[in-house]
């Protein structure tokens, strides 16, 4: 077995736009730069939160918190997007999830200028994803992308089972597997026999929530298992596969932590990266 090593590849990846982020502040006079909002004090919120500034960090990118109080109105929300997307020297902007309750997040996520949106998740830009146009990808699909092809898995011709059809995870990471020329299946609760499905697959990724959902006898052997899952068990972080079982069946494997987890940070690096490109470009041929 050959463990899909995410922290690895991410952290080369952080340190290579690192430099080429260098020469551009040299040629263009600044960093890219990320907005931050997070809203409460949700732990693993905060947690990913400080993950994101850590990186961005590594690899040159200025970041700012904005930091809410869980009982934020939505209007203040909106309030700050909006003044976010107007101040030219934001490139990029995230809505850590998830909000509370009392907000509409669907609306705040669209509220993001679809050129300021790092994470991808703006329906603009998912449209443009599902319509093969160029635009920027969610970010943890778009890592998981990046991963199988650091490792040079084939793609094309496999068979992806995808178990989850979120907007953010399940459903895009299906449209790129296949762009890549995968055939999928997407699996969900309403699912029969979910273990058929995911004997069958090449290339399996889980994206419940559920810890252990896929269990060893339900991996087909010499497959690809990506577990995009993280829950909290007993205090520790577990993936919606059980690692143990299947690591001995499967022929790669992603551990969680440290599999996808930070291939998602350096993709909404890479998204931010692009989007400074495309400002400068743009603010190069407006003047
Ligand atoms: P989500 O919006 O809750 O979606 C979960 C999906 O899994 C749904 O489509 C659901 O089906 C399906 N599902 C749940 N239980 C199932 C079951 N028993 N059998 C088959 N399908 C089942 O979650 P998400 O936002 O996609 O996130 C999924 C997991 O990935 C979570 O653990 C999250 O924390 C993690 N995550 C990790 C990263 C990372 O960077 N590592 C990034 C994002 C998310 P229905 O549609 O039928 O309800």
């Amino acid at each position: 077995m050959i463990l899909l090593d995410g922290f690895k590849v991410a952290s080369e990846r952080n340190l290579a736009l690192r430099t080429v982020i260098d020469q551009e502040v040299e040629k263009y006079g600044r960093a890219p730069h990320l907005a931050i909002i997070l809203v409460g004090e949700n732990p693993a919120s905060m947690s990913y939160v400080k993950g994101k500034g850590k990186a961005c960090e590594v690899a040159g990118i200025k970041h700012k918190l904005h930091a809410l109080l869980e009982d934020v109105k939505q209007s203040e929300v909106e309030r700050l997007i909006q003044q976010l997307n107007e101040d030219p020297s934001v490139d990029g902007m995230i809505l850590q999830l998830p909000l509370p309750k009392h907000l509409d997040e669907n609306h705040l996520i669209d509220l993001i200028s679809k050129d300021k949106d790092a994470d991808g998740f703006h329906v603009i830009n998912q449209g443009n994803l599902y319509q093969k146009r160029p635009t920027i990808h969610p970010a943890t699909p778009k890592g998981i992308m990046t991963l199988l092809n650091a490792y040079a898995i084939p793609i094309s011709g496999a068979h992806a089972v995808i178990v989850g059809r979120s907007n953010i995870v399940g459903f895009p990471v299906a449209r790129l597997l296949m762009d890549q020329g995968a055939t999928i299946t997407v699996c969900h609760r309403q699912t029969k026999d979910l273990r058929s499905h995911t004997l069958s697959a090449d290339i399996l990724v889980v994206a419940s929530g559920k810890p252990n959902l896929v269990t060893g006898d339900m991996v087909k052997p010499g497959s690809v298992v990506i577990d995009v899952g993280v829950n909290r068990v007993d205090g520790k972080l577990v993936g919606d596969v059980d690692f143990e079982a299947a690591k001995n069946i499967a022929a790669y494997i992603t551990p969680v932590p440290k599999g996808v987890g930070p291939m998602t940070i350096n993709a909404l690096l890479e998204n931010t990266h692009e989007l400074y490109l495309s400002h400068i470009l743009n603010q190069r041929f407006s003047k």
